[in-house]
Protein backbone atom coordinates (compact mmCIF):
# COMPACT_ATOMS: atom_id res chain seq x y z
CA UNK A 1 0.00 0.00 0.00
CA UNK A 2 1.34 3.17 -1.13
CA UNK A 3 2.37 6.21 1.55
CA UNK A 4 1.38 9.28 0.90
CA UNK A 5 3.85 11.43 0.80
CA UNK A 6 2.20 14.63 -0.42
CA UNK A 7 0.95 17.89 1.21
CA UNK A 8 -2.88 18.54 0.51
CA UNK A 9 -3.93 22.03 -1.03
CA UNK A 10 -6.69 22.37 0.74
CA UNK A 11 -9.08 24.22 -1.76
CA UNK A 12 -11.94 24.59 1.31
CA UNK A 13 -9.37 26.84 3.71
CA UNK A 14 -8.57 28.90 0.90
CA UNK A 15 -11.90 29.26 -0.55
CA UNK A 16 -13.50 30.40 2.78
CA UNK A 17 -10.77 32.76 3.32
CA UNK A 18 -11.80 34.46 0.05
CA UNK A 19 -15.23 34.12 0.13
CA UNK A 20 -14.87 36.14 3.34
CA UNK A 21 -13.00 38.93 1.75
CA UNK A 22 -15.51 39.05 -0.92
CA UNK A 23 -17.93 39.44 1.33
CA UNK A 24 -15.85 42.20 3.11
CA UNK A 25 -16.10 43.43 0.06
CA UNK A 26 -20.12 43.21 -0.78
CA UNK A 27 -20.31 45.10 2.73
CA UNK A 28 -18.46 48.14 2.09
CA UNK A 29 -20.00 48.44 -1.56
CA UNK A 30 -23.87 48.41 0.23
CA UNK A 31 -23.02 50.78 2.78
CA UNK A 32 -21.24 53.23 -0.14
CA UNK A 33 -23.56 52.79 -2.85
CA UNK A 34 -27.02 52.09 -1.12
CA UNK A 35 -27.07 48.97 -3.57
CA UNK A 36 -26.17 45.60 -3.33
CA UNK A 37 -23.93 43.36 -5.54
CA UNK A 38 -26.02 41.29 -7.82
CA UNK A 39 -25.43 38.32 -9.97
CA UNK A 40 -28.16 37.10 -12.25
CA UNK A 41 -27.87 33.37 -12.90
CA UNK A 42 -29.69 31.91 -15.98
CA UNK A 43 -31.10 28.49 -16.31
CA UNK A 44 -32.71 26.45 -19.48
CA UNK A 45 -34.35 23.72 -18.80
CA UNK A 46 -34.26 20.79 -15.29
CA UNK A 47 -31.31 19.24 -15.55
CA UNK A 48 -30.98 17.98 -12.06
CA UNK A 49 -27.16 18.64 -11.65
CA UNK A 50 -27.86 22.52 -13.25
CA UNK A 51 -30.37 22.99 -11.04
CA UNK A 52 -28.34 21.95 -8.25
CA UNK A 53 -25.39 24.08 -9.11
CA UNK A 54 -27.05 27.12 -9.70
CA UNK A 55 -28.68 26.57 -6.04
CA UNK A 56 -25.31 26.11 -4.55
CA UNK A 57 -24.52 29.56 -6.06
CA UNK A 58 -27.46 31.57 -5.51
CA UNK A 59 -26.74 29.91 -1.63
CA UNK A 60 -23.72 31.33 -1.58
CA UNK A 61 -24.52 34.75 -2.50
CA UNK A 62 -26.71 35.50 -0.23
CA UNK A 63 -24.41 34.29 2.56
CA UNK A 64 -22.11 36.69 1.35
CA UNK A 65 -24.08 39.90 0.75
CA UNK A 66 -24.26 39.69 -2.77
CA UNK A 67 -28.39 40.08 -4.03
CA UNK A 68 -29.08 36.93 -6.61
CA UNK A 69 -31.61 37.26 -9.14
CA UNK A 70 -32.55 34.47 -11.11
CA UNK A 71 -33.98 33.88 -14.40
CA UNK A 72 -35.42 30.15 -15.63
CA UNK A 73 -36.30 29.57 -19.03
CA UNK A 74 -38.31 26.50 -20.69
CA UNK A 75 -36.17 23.49 -21.74
CA UNK A 76 -37.80 24.54 -25.53
CA UNK A 77 -36.40 28.25 -24.94
CA UNK A 78 -34.35 28.91 -28.28
CA UNK A 79 -31.02 30.74 -29.11
CA UNK A 80 -32.90 34.12 -29.94
CA UNK A 81 -34.99 33.77 -26.40
CA UNK A 82 -32.36 33.19 -24.57
CA UNK A 83 -29.62 35.51 -26.37
CA UNK A 84 -32.92 38.49 -26.08
CA UNK A 85 -33.00 37.42 -22.27
CA UNK A 86 -29.06 37.91 -21.50
CA UNK A 87 -28.98 40.92 -23.44
CA UNK A 88 -31.83 42.78 -21.57
CA UNK A 89 -29.10 41.37 -18.01
CA UNK A 90 -26.32 42.76 -19.73
CA UNK A 91 -28.50 46.11 -20.10
CA UNK A 92 -29.87 46.71 -16.64
CA UNK A 93 -27.88 48.60 -14.18
CA UNK A 94 -29.29 46.69 -11.53
CA UNK A 95 -27.53 43.91 -12.49
CA UNK A 96 -23.47 43.38 -12.12
CA UNK A 97 -22.74 39.32 -13.25
CA UNK A 98 -24.14 37.30 -15.58
CA UNK A 99 -23.68 33.57 -15.30
CA UNK A 100 -25.27 31.11 -17.50
CA UNK A 101 -25.24 28.23 -16.37
CA UNK A 102 -24.12 25.16 -19.17
CA UNK A 103 -24.58 23.22 -20.94
CA UNK A 104 -27.82 24.79 -22.47
CA UNK A 105 -29.11 22.10 -24.35
CA UNK A 106 -28.07 20.90 -28.46
CA UNK A 107 -30.67 22.65 -29.43
CA UNK A 108 -28.86 26.28 -28.37
CA UNK A 109 -25.79 28.13 -29.81
CA UNK A 110 -24.09 28.70 -26.24
CA UNK A 111 -21.34 30.66 -27.75
CA UNK A 112 -24.21 33.25 -29.35
CA UNK A 113 -25.52 33.10 -25.88
CA UNK A 114 -22.21 33.37 -24.25
CA UNK A 115 -21.50 36.42 -26.38
CA UNK A 116 -24.49 37.94 -25.17
CA UNK A 117 -22.92 38.35 -21.61
CA UNK A 118 -21.58 42.47 -21.64
CA UNK A 119 -18.05 41.84 -21.22
CA UNK A 120 -18.13 43.64 -17.86
CA UNK A 121 -20.30 41.68 -16.69
CA UNK A 122 -18.65 38.38 -17.71
CA UNK A 123 -18.14 37.26 -13.94
CA UNK A 124 -17.84 33.49 -15.23
CA UNK A 125 -15.17 34.34 -17.37
CA UNK A 126 -16.72 32.65 -20.36
CA UNK A 127 -17.05 35.50 -23.14
CA UNK A 128 -14.51 35.46 -25.98
CA UNK A 129 -13.53 38.78 -24.38
CA UNK A 130 -12.28 37.49 -21.03
CA UNK A 131 -10.81 34.79 -23.31
CA UNK A 132 -8.59 37.53 -25.25
CA UNK A 133 -7.46 38.90 -21.58
CA UNK A 134 -6.28 35.89 -20.53
CA UNK A 135 -4.50 35.17 -23.70
CA UNK A 136 -2.91 38.44 -23.65
CA UNK A 137 -2.35 38.62 -20.17
CA UNK A 138 -4.72 41.93 -19.54
CA UNK A 139 -6.73 42.85 -16.70
CA UNK A 140 -10.28 40.61 -17.09
CA UNK A 141 -12.28 38.46 -16.07
CA UNK A 142 -10.91 34.82 -15.66
CA UNK A 143 -12.67 31.80 -16.32
CA UNK A 144 -13.31 30.87 -12.71
CA UNK A 145 -11.84 26.87 -12.07
CA UNK A 146 -9.03 27.69 -13.79
CA UNK A 147 -8.50 31.42 -11.81
CA UNK A 148 -9.23 29.00 -8.90
CA UNK A 149 -6.19 26.73 -9.77
CA UNK A 150 -3.78 29.55 -10.32
CA UNK A 151 -4.98 31.16 -6.71
CA UNK A 152 -4.32 27.34 -5.17
CA UNK A 153 -0.86 27.21 -6.54
CA UNK A 154 0.05 30.57 -5.48
CA UNK A 155 -1.51 29.95 -1.93
CA UNK A 156 1.13 27.03 -1.64
CA UNK A 157 4.00 28.79 -3.01
CA UNK A 158 4.37 26.68 -6.12
CA UNK A 159 7.18 28.36 -8.36
CA UNK A 160 5.75 28.30 -12.25
CA UNK A 161 8.27 30.64 -13.99
CA UNK A 162 10.67 28.03 -16.05
CA UNK A 163 8.51 25.23 -14.55
CA UNK A 164 6.55 22.36 -17.30
CA UNK A 165 3.32 22.62 -16.69
CA UNK A 166 1.26 19.94 -18.60
CA UNK A 167 -2.50 20.19 -18.88
CA UNK A 168 -4.78 17.62 -19.43
CA UNK A 169 -7.66 18.55 -21.26
CA UNK A 170 -8.79 21.92 -23.85
CA UNK A 171 -11.87 22.40 -22.99
CA UNK A 172 -12.64 26.19 -23.62
CA UNK A 173 -13.99 26.89 -19.90
CA UNK A 174 -11.32 24.95 -17.68
CA UNK A 175 -8.23 23.27 -19.60
CA UNK A 176 -7.21 25.72 -22.29
CA UNK A 177 -7.79 28.86 -20.27
CA UNK A 178 -5.74 26.79 -17.51
CA UNK A 179 -3.00 26.26 -19.89
CA UNK A 180 -3.35 29.99 -21.27
CA UNK A 181 -2.58 31.10 -17.33
CA UNK A 182 0.24 29.19 -16.55
CA UNK A 183 1.59 30.35 -19.73
CA UNK A 184 1.13 33.88 -18.71
CA UNK A 185 2.94 33.34 -15.34
CA UNK A 186 5.97 31.80 -17.83
CA UNK A 187 5.46 28.22 -16.77
CA UNK A 188 6.19 25.91 -20.38
CA UNK A 189 3.16 24.77 -20.97
CA UNK A 190 2.22 21.61 -22.81
CA UNK A 191 -1.40 20.88 -23.54
CA UNK A 192 -2.74 16.95 -24.04
CA UNK A 193 -5.99 16.14 -25.03
CA UNK A 194 -7.96 12.88 -26.43
CA UNK A 195 -6.07 12.95 -29.87
CA UNK A 196 -2.45 12.87 -27.47
CA UNK A 197 -0.22 9.93 -29.03
CA UNK A 198 1.89 8.49 -25.41
CA UNK A 199 -0.14 10.33 -23.05
CA UNK A 200 2.15 8.74 -20.15
CA UNK A 201 5.61 10.29 -21.57
CA UNK A 202 3.77 13.79 -21.41
CA UNK A 203 2.78 13.18 -18.05
CA UNK A 204 6.04 11.88 -17.05
CA UNK A 205 7.94 15.69 -17.78
CA UNK A 206 5.20 17.66 -15.57
CA UNK A 207 6.60 19.46 -12.78
CA UNK A 208 2.92 20.82 -12.50
CA UNK A 209 0.45 18.74 -13.97
CA UNK A 210 -3.30 19.93 -14.26
CA UNK A 211 -5.99 16.72 -15.08
CA UNK A 212 -9.07 18.16 -16.65
CA UNK A 213 -10.11 15.67 -18.07
CA UNK A 214 -13.68 13.78 -16.37
CA UNK A 215 -12.23 10.05 -16.60
CA UNK A 216 -11.66 8.58 -13.23
CA UNK A 217 -8.75 8.01 -12.19
CA UNK A 218 -7.19 8.26 -15.67
CA UNK A 219 -3.87 9.26 -14.08
CA UNK A 220 -1.87 7.11 -11.60
CA UNK A 221 1.17 7.52 -9.09
CA UNK A 222 3.29 5.49 -11.63
CA UNK A 223 2.94 8.50 -14.78
CA UNK A 224 3.73 11.14 -12.21
CA UNK A 225 7.15 12.46 -12.02
CA UNK A 226 8.92 12.04 -8.36
CA UNK A 227 7.49 15.84 -6.41
CA UNK A 228 5.47 16.62 -9.36
CA UNK A 229 2.63 18.80 -8.09
CA UNK A 230 -1.35 17.70 -8.89
CA UNK A 231 -3.92 19.67 -9.05
CA UNK A 232 -7.01 17.57 -9.99
CA UNK A 233 -9.91 19.65 -10.98
CA UNK A 234 -11.86 16.12 -12.55
CA UNK A 235 -14.95 15.70 -10.87
CA UNK A 236 -16.54 12.33 -11.81
CA UNK A 237 -19.40 10.32 -10.11
CA UNK A 238 -18.87 8.95 -6.37
CA UNK A 239 -16.32 12.05 -6.05
CA UNK A 240 -13.87 10.64 -8.02
CA UNK A 241 -11.17 12.91 -9.76
CA UNK A 242 -9.59 12.24 -12.94
CA UNK A 243 -6.09 11.45 -10.54
CA UNK A 244 -5.94 7.94 -8.76
CA UNK A 245 -5.51 9.93 -5.45
CA UNK A 246 -3.77 7.08 -2.98
CA UNK A 247 -1.01 6.23 -5.28
CA UNK A 248 -0.36 9.69 -6.93
CA UNK A 249 -0.41 11.16 -3.24
CA UNK A 250 2.81 8.76 -2.47
CA UNK A 251 4.94 10.43 -5.43
CA UNK A 252 3.43 14.10 -5.86
CA UNK A 253 5.14 17.44 -3.34
CA UNK A 254 1.58 18.67 -3.63
CA UNK A 255 -2.07 17.45 -4.41
CA UNK A 256 -5.02 18.60 -4.49
CA UNK A 257 -8.51 16.33 -2.62
CA UNK A 258 -11.51 15.75 -4.58
CA UNK A 259 -13.40 16.86 -3.21
CA UNK A 260 -12.15 20.02 -1.46
CA UNK A 261 -9.37 21.00 -4.01
CA UNK A 262 -10.48 23.14 -7.05
CA UNK A 263 -14.24 22.73 -6.84
CA UNK A 264 -15.20 25.49 -4.02
CA UNK A 265 -12.20 27.60 -5.47
CA UNK A 266 -14.65 27.80 -8.65
CA UNK A 267 -17.18 29.24 -6.52
CA UNK A 268 -15.20 31.47 -4.64
CA UNK A 269 -13.50 33.55 -7.37
CA UNK A 270 -17.18 33.71 -8.93
CA UNK A 271 -18.24 35.61 -5.79
CA UNK A 272 -14.82 37.44 -6.07
CA UNK A 273 -15.08 38.29 -9.60
CA UNK A 274 -19.09 39.46 -8.80
CA UNK A 275 -18.16 41.82 -6.09
CA UNK A 276 -15.34 43.31 -8.16
CA UNK A 277 -17.63 43.88 -11.24
CA UNK A 278 -20.42 45.21 -8.76
CA UNK A 279 -17.49 47.81 -7.10
CA UNK A 280 -16.15 48.98 -10.48
CA UNK A 281 -19.85 49.66 -12.15
CA UNK A 282 -20.88 51.03 -8.74
CA UNK A 283 -17.78 53.32 -8.60
CA UNK A 284 -16.23 52.29 -5.44
CA UNK A 285 -12.46 51.52 -6.35
CA UNK A 286 -11.59 48.39 -4.72
CA UNK A 287 -8.70 50.52 -2.57
CA UNK A 288 -11.37 52.79 -1.14
P1 LIG B 1 -14.93 18.43 -21.52
O1 LIG B 1 -15.46 19.65 -22.18
O2 LIG B 1 -15.59 17.11 -21.74
O3 LIG B 1 -13.38 18.30 -21.94
C1 LIG B 1 -12.64 17.17 -21.60
C2 LIG B 1 -11.26 17.26 -22.20
O4 LIG B 1 -10.55 16.07 -21.89
C3 LIG B 1 -11.27 17.38 -23.73
O5 LIG B 1 -10.32 18.35 -24.13
C4 LIG B 1 -10.87 15.98 -24.19
O6 LIG B 1 -10.13 15.97 -25.38
C5 LIG B 1 -9.98 15.53 -23.07
N1 LIG B 1 -9.92 14.07 -22.97
C6 LIG B 1 -10.96 13.20 -22.99
N2 LIG B 1 -10.50 11.94 -22.86
C7 LIG B 1 -9.16 12.02 -22.77
C8 LIG B 1 -8.14 11.06 -22.63
N3 LIG B 1 -8.41 9.75 -22.53
N4 LIG B 1 -6.86 11.48 -22.57
C9 LIG B 1 -6.56 12.80 -22.64
N5 LIG B 1 -7.51 13.76 -22.75
C10 LIG B 1 -8.78 13.37 -22.83
O7 LIG B 1 -14.87 18.60 -19.94
P2 LIG B 1 -14.64 19.91 -19.02
O8 LIG B 1 -15.88 20.71 -18.97
O9 LIG B 1 -13.36 20.57 -19.37
O10 LIG B 1 -14.50 19.19 -17.60
C11 LIG B 1 -13.46 18.27 -17.34
C12 LIG B 1 -13.60 17.74 -15.93
O11 LIG B 1 -13.49 18.83 -15.02
C13 LIG B 1 -14.96 17.10 -15.63
O12 LIG B 1 -14.76 16.04 -14.70
C14 LIG B 1 -15.75 18.21 -14.96
O13 LIG B 1 -16.75 17.71 -14.09
C15 LIG B 1 -14.65 18.89 -14.19
N6 LIG B 1 -14.93 20.29 -13.89
C16 LIG B 1 -14.79 20.67 -12.60
C17 LIG B 1 -15.04 21.98 -12.26
C18 LIG B 1 -14.87 22.39 -10.85
O14 LIG B 1 -15.36 23.42 -10.43
N7 LIG B 1 -14.14 21.62 -10.06
C19 LIG B 1 -15.44 22.91 -13.21
C20 LIG B 1 -15.54 22.51 -14.55
C21 LIG B 1 -15.28 21.17 -14.87
P3 LIG B 1 -10.75 16.47 -26.82
O15 LIG B 1 -10.72 17.96 -26.77
O16 LIG B 1 -9.80 15.90 -27.81
O17 LIG B 1 -12.12 15.90 -26.89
Amino acid sequence: MPQPTARLMDGTALARRTISAAADRAAEITRRTGTAPCLATVLVGEDPASVTYVRMKRNRCEQVGIRSLHVALPTTASTAELVDTIGALSADPAVHGILLQHPVGPHIDERAAFEAIAPEKDVDGVTMHSFAAMGFGLPGFVSCTPGGILRLLDAYGVELAGRHAVVVGRSPILGKPTGLLLLGRDATVTYCHSRTADLPAHLARADVLVAAVGRPRLILGEHLKPGAVVVDAGYNPGNVGDVDFDSAAARASLITPVPGGVGPMTIAVLLEQTVHAAGRQLGVPATA
